[in-house]
């Protein structure tokens, strides 16, 4: 697939690398927009966020796509259908659809 990978302060790379292996409580999906925030500049600007990326590491959270993978553990998401990421999103409510555990970021073409 096709990534976004922040090496460092303002050292961002479009490269080849290899589809995320999906874990559990985590979600594939095949990204079909994609967009860059504020956070995004800082964390080019800065190289790094202490809590999202530590480089080497694909870059980019706001997207959507279609869920391609669903790991053991996940509820609520199902493949194929279409999915969003935003970084406002509330915590899931007891008993509604779970969120997966980890992002790892990233695009993929
Ligand atoms: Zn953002």
């Amino acid at each position: 697939m096709t990534a976004a990978v922040l090496y460092g302060k303002e050292d961002v790379k479009i490269e080849k690398v290899p589809i995320p292996r999906v874990a559990d409580g985590e979600v594939l999906v095949k990204v079909q927009v994609a967009l860059t925030c504020g956070t995004d500049l800082k964390v080019y600007q800065r190289g790094y966020h202490a809590r999202m990326i530590v480089p080497p590491a694909l870059f980019g959270h706001e997207l959507a796509g279609v869920v391609e993978e669903v790991g053991a553990g996940v509820r609520g998401f199902k493949r194929g259908r279409p999915h969003e990421r935003r970084p406002l999103q509330r915590p899931t409510p007891r008993g509604g659809p779970s969120r997966p555990r980890r992002w790892r970021g990233g695009t993929r073409h």
